[in-house]
């Protein structure tokens, strides 16, 4: 291996894997440093509840089907159910990591803390990486010619305030903290959220609580996993069809065929009070196929927005300001994200958006030697589109491929943030 330039990953996670397997393609040696003891990131099941540790809760599944979520040269094997649960996806990874031989390139329990340019970086373009071990606490470091981040962006929970939240005596938890669902047999509990995990907290906390309201400031499309004729619904709406309408048609027209051939008829959304008031392509739907079964049962009573809460209770922005008992609050309000071990001078962040070229490049670096991978939200499954970045690394660092022009990244960055 004398000679092979070393890259860093940073996390093992399904990104890191894929990250490894593409650097490895180009005859890079990749070294990958993974804060915990396990590989597979989010979708390796555990009990522990850390912020910052990505995790996923026993019922979570995919919400994107195997076939349009597939790999492309190790597809998922043919018995593998089309949405796959947790378990199944990380037996996936393991299987990839095992036929590429990427598990060897993983050092656990090493958390990277810093990563800064070296002496030399405006010639050649190296970084320094600062590793600290999260058993011993010793840190060490080492210069790699590239580096890729792999750490991905669902693991810090986002706690909003609302009035008198500090004052409420009982338990408060985000759905990062959900593993299993005994804690709430019997309860009285209040999930606030819109998003698939609010969706999936409220269905699968309703099969063991007493009551379940669900606290809906913006009403969101809900969508089924199952499309038309029992098919997968991403595999029915993202095809080649569906990018000619895109392309030539407004996206009004666009919003109302969605809604017309892929929205469940048998689920009203005006019935229960919310229509959204955007298109389903405007802005993030979110998947429950059981939603509206709990929702006839009366398990998942709907609620508007939170006004305050009360020391027992909430008390939600709807006529009579009663109080709602509530025994648990499930905030099922996302994540926020951060790059701690980066220098702020290595990644522009203006309003809470990363200027990140194709969502992998920060553009004002001198050489293409850094890059964000998973940092994105797609339109339809992250595997593939966190595989095509990997690649599209890989060959630049070797050579095969070339960024454009400052101005042109940084021109292509302002069109995607004006929209
Ligand atoms: C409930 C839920 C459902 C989802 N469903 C889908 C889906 O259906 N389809 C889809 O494509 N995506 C889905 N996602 C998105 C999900 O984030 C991705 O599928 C995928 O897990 C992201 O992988 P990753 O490797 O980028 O990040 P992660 O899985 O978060 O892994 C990051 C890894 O980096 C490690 N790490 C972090 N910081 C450091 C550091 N400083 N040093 C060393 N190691 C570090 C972490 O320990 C972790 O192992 C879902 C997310 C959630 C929360």
């Amino acid at each position: 291996m004398e000679g092979t330039k070393k890259v860093a990953v940073i996390g093992a996670g399904t990104s890191g894997l894929m990250a490894i397997k593409n650097l490895k393609e180009e005859n890079f040696e990749p070294v990958c440093f993974e804060k915990t003891s396990r590989v597979g990131g989010l979708w390796h099941y555990h009990e522990d509840d850390i912020d910052g540790i990505p995790s996923c809760m026993w019922c979570t599944s995919l919400n994107n089907s195997k076939e349009l979520g597939a790999i492309s040269d190790f597809p998922p094997k043919s018995d593998y159910p089309n949405y796959m649960r947790h378990f199944k996806v990380l037996e996936m990874f393991m299987d990839y990591a095992k036929t590429f031989d990427l598990l060897h390139h993983i050092r656990y329990n090493k958390e990277v803390i810093h990563i800064m340019k070296t002496q030399d970086y405006n010639e050649i373009g190296e970084w320094k990486v600062v590793v600290k071990d999260n058993i011993t606490g010793h840190h060490s470091e080492d210069v790699y010619s590239g580096v890729l981040v792999c750490t991905g962006h669902l693991s810090i929970p986002n706690v909003p305030h609302f009035p008198g939240m500090k004052s409420f005596k009982r338990k408060i938890i985000h759905s990062h903290s959900i593993k299993k669902f005994l804690e709430f047999n019997d309860k009285t509990v209040c999930v606030i959220g819109t998003g698939s995990s609010a969706l999936d907290s409220a269905v699968e906390i309703s099969h063991v609580a007493k009551q379940v309201y669900m606290s809906v400031r913006t009403p969101t499309w809900i969508m089924t996993r199952h499309g038309p004729y029992g098919y997968p619904l991403d595999w029915s709406i993202l095809k080649w069809s569906f990018a000619i309408l895109q392309n030539y048609f407004p996206r009004s027209i666009c919003n109302k065929v969605i809604q017309e051939v892929f929205i469940d008829p048998r689920f009203s959304h005006d019935l229960y009070n919310i229509l959204p008031k955007h298109g389903p392509l405007d802005r993030d739907f979110a998947l429950s196929d059981a939603l509206p079964s709990r929702l006839m049962s009366g398990a998942i009573l709907l609620k508007k927005a939170i006004n305050y809460f009360t020391e027992d209770g909430i008390v939600f922005c709807e006529e009579g300001n009663t109080v709602t008992s509530v025994d648990i609050v499930v905030l099922a309000t996302g994540y926020l994200w951060e790059f701690p071990f980066l220098d702020s001078e290595d990644l522009i962040i203006q309003d809470k958006i990363v200027h990140l070229y194709k969502c992998v490049y920060p553009p004002h670096l001198k050489h293409p030697t850094l890059g964000i991978i998973g940092f994105i939200v797609p339109m339809g499954p992250g595997f593939p589109c966190v595989e095509m970045q990997c690649r599209w690394f890989a060959h630049v660092m070797s050579g095969k491929s070339k960024l454009p022009s400052q101005k042109e990244m940084l021109n292509d960055i302002y069109r995607q943030i004006q929209g």
